[in-house]
């Protein structure tokens, strides 16, 4: 075949060949021939094969910051017809990836629990926890994502050297390029025009929170460090006076200055607090170890215990406060019984020991004068002198037999006392073992009872009040009770009322309160909760309900409930916010059950 070296040689061969070797004139077929003619055959048996990678690439998995990045890439090495970079990029990602889910996890733990001990100027333990928050609500359904995530806001904090006034960056850093918009492009370049006048509106809204919050919640916080507290005020005010971010730029040194003395003052507070926290706890173990034989105490303690060991908050140190007042008023009550009934018992015992030396003197006295009288008697020279002594006898033995009876009397009578006195303490102590879980609480589901709700009624309506936010008020009837009572027996039933209160309890928030207001009825209290939200964590009870299953003897028996919510108003009082929850939960039993409805 002879050579051909310019290309439109080379074109016009290739169709003649197609036409003399009656080949169909496709694309494929051009080529293969061009390539034949031109002599670059080997090339031609290697093209690139486009279309399927184009498939392969339409099918690989876009949701990851890390996946639209690669198939970004494989797009341009697809454009630029470079098989190298193509495969090159697939297994540098596919390796990539291997080594992330094997083996970075740890990692990033520990790097992240050492930038999150360690101190950085502009990141502080609150700014910490506000970035972390964030990255955790934004990607908490992926772990890679959120693996991803993690790592670059824990890069950030190792940068802590990055030049301030660049708002936006941390966000930056943290979203990657998952914040990117899913076609591909970059973010526009920051000082764009448009983001730039976007930034100019927002400035003077920004500049008046940052200075609200120093002069308000901050400056609230530093009560006990006046010096402090006025260059907060300060700095406010110069942040007010701030006409553009160049300004505000120029307070830099000052606000990184009192971030770190904000810092030092909220780790000496928290060391404070912990210290504190110890030292309550320590307490708490002596005093329980010092009334060991006392259950009641035992019983009460515990509950303190146990509130100290969840995190703290207002609501659970009140209710230690509750505990520990009910504890020192009973432990008072039950020292004073004690002390009455041991005087009384001394009392009786001093009376006891007197009678018997009465006793002891009269019967020796007697002694001497029986002796007196038989001297008498042996002495006696007629029968008139014998008559005399023996009526002296009588007398005398008739004394000593009444002070006998009346030490034999007394003696019955002071062992009696005794006996009272001794099962009166056993009914005090019994009464007191009672009180322990009557006080607040219901026996059976360690839910609060009547008097524990009446209780927190009145301490969460007087909070919604004071801040002036909603409370709602749920009432609960479990379906068809009676049925499972009765076909799988009273004790089932009280199975089936602890399972459902361990259902709420871990189901709705640690601020809701459960109590039980009667038989299969419990009342929940949902505060600072608007009537809609309120329904929805109701109905999500309920469908927490409907996947964990009462299991009796194995089997799995499914309970459900219908429930009234509504919203405390101004007017409302105990009674009759709870009569309006009940008249809606008798609107759900009468619509069929199983529901929540509102009223
Ligand atoms: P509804 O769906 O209309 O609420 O019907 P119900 O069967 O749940 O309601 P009803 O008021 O007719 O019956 C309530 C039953 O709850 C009757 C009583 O025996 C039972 N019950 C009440 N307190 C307890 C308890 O402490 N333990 C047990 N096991 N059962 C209880
Ligand atoms: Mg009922
Ligand atoms: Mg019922």
């Amino acid at each position: 075949m002879p050579t051909f070296s310019n290309p439109s040689e080379i074109a016009r061969e290739t169709l003649r060949l197609l036409a003399s070797r009656r080949m169909p004139p496709s694309p494929d077929n051009y080529r293969a021939l061009y390539h034949e003619i031109s002599g670059t055959v080997e090339k031609a048996n290697h093209h690139f094969p486009e279309r399927e990678l184009k498939s392969l690439l339409a099918a690989l998995p876009k949701e990851t910051p890390a996946q639209q990045r690669l198939a970004r890439q494989l797009e341009q090495a697809l454009k630029d017809e470079s098989w190298e970079s193509y495969r090159g990029l697939l297994v540098d990602f596919l390796k990539a990836n291997s080594k992330v889910t094997e083996l970075a996890w740890s990692e990033l733990i520990g790097d992240f629990l050492r930038q999150w001990e360690s101190k950085q100027a502009r990141f502080t333990p609150g700014r910490k926890r506000d970035a972390l928050e964030h990255v955790l609500a934004g990607s908490a359904s992926n772990s890679e994502i959120l693996f991803g995530r993690l790592q670059n806001l824990v890069k950030s904090w190792a940068l802590d050297e990055a030049p301030a006034g660049e708002t936006g960056l941390v966000d930056e850093i943290i979203d990657g390029v998952g914040a990117r918009p899913s076609n591909g492009a970059p973010p526009a370049p920051a000082g764009a025009p448009a983001a730039q006048s976007r930034e100019s509106e927002r400035f003077p809204e920004l500049r008046d929170l940052f200075a609200y919050a120093l002069e308000g919640p901050i400056a609230a916080q530093l009560a006990e460090e006046p010096e402090l507290s006025a260059e907060v005020l300060s700095l406010a005010k110069d942040v007010r006076g701030a006409r553009s971010p160049q300004d505000i730029e120029k307070l830099q040194a000052g606000m990184k200055r009192l971030a770190f003395r904000l810092e030092l003052i909220t780790e000496d507070r928290a060391e404070l607090r912990s210290g504190l926290l110890h030292l309550l706890r320590l307490l708490i173990e002596n005093v329980s170890e010092l009334v060991m034989d006392d259950r009641w105490l035992h019983g009460q303690i515990e509950v303190v215990r146990d509130i100290l060991a969840h995190p703290l908050s207002i609501r659970s140190l009140d209710d230690a406060e509750h505990r520990l007042k009910e504890v020192i008023f009973k432990q008072s009550q039950l020292k004073q019984s004690l002390n009455e009934a041991k005087e009384a018992l001394k009392q009786m015992l001093a009376g006891f020991v007197d009678h018997l030396a009465e006793f002891a003197d009269s019967t020796s006295d007697y002694h001497d004068k029986i002796e007196i009288c038989a001297e008498k008697i042996s002495k006696a020279e007629d029968i008139s002198q014998l008559e005399d002594v023996l009526g002296e006898v009588m007398r005398e033995t008739r004394i000593i037999q009444i002070n006998a009876q009346r030490s034999r009397d007394d003696l019955r009578a002071a062992k009696q006392h005794v006996e009272e006195a001794d099962k009166r303490i056993g009914e005090l102590q019994g009464e007191l073992d009672k009180a322990s879980h009557l006080v607040r609480h219901d026996q059976l589901t360690g839910t609060l009872n009547r008097r524990g709700l009446d209780e927190a009624f009145e301490k969460e309506s007087s909070r919604a009040q004071r801040r002036e936010s909603p409370l709602c008020v749920a009432m609960l009837d479990i379906d068809n009770f009676k049925k499972l009572n009765d076909s799988l027996g009273h004790d089932a039933g009280d199975a089936a009322l602890i399972h459902l209160t361990s259902v709420i309890k871990d189901t709705l928030r640690p601020q809701d309160t459960v109590g039980r207001f009667g038989g299969e009825e419990f009342i929940i209290l949902l505060p600072d909760t608007p009537l809609d939200d309120a329904q929805r964590a109701i109905v999500r009870l309920q469908r927490e309900l409907t996947k964990r299953f009462f299991l009796h003897d194995n089997d799995k028996v499914l309970i459900t409930f219908s429930a009234g919510v509504t919203e405390m108003r101004q007017d409302d009082t105990q009674p009759t916010v709870t009569k309006r929850a009940d008249e809606a939960m008798y609107a759900a039993k009468q619509t069929g059950k199983n529901r929540v409805v509102t009223g």
